[in-house]
């Protein structure tokens, strides 16, 4: 069965925060250690951030490439890149955001 955009989107917010809890739990400092993100640019905390090949992504950027993965919108890393130099995926990311915030209210 076809799960919906939204339901990817919840299944997908659940994962990455579980990945940063577990980041957390095995190394404490890592939520206060920074990079630069390769898909968003932002300095952001190492927990919950994953490496993609060469790329290492952060939590927020991780989940939305994992929706974007799970809704076969794109193949690859790179095709995340791309999509985030476009500001295509930027877009996204905000409206997911404030779909997230909403549902927590
Ligand atoms: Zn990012």
């Amino acid at each position: 069965m076809k799960k919906t955009r939204e339901e990817v989107v919840s299944e997908m917010q659940k994962v990455a925060e579980q990945m940063r809890i577990d980041d957390i739990e095995e190394n404490p400092d890592c939520e206060y250690e920074f990079f630069t993100c390769d898909a968003c640019g932002e300095y952001k905390s190492l927990a919950g951030s994953i490496q993609y090949g060469n790329y290492r992504l952060c939590n927020d950027c991780v989940m939305l490439a994992e929706t974007c993965f799970e809704l076969k919108e794109i193949e690859t890393i790179e095709d995340f890149l791309n999509g985030m130099e476009d500001h295509k995926l930027e877009v996204e990311c905000e409206y997911i955001k404030q779909n997230s915030n909403s549902q927590n209210n």
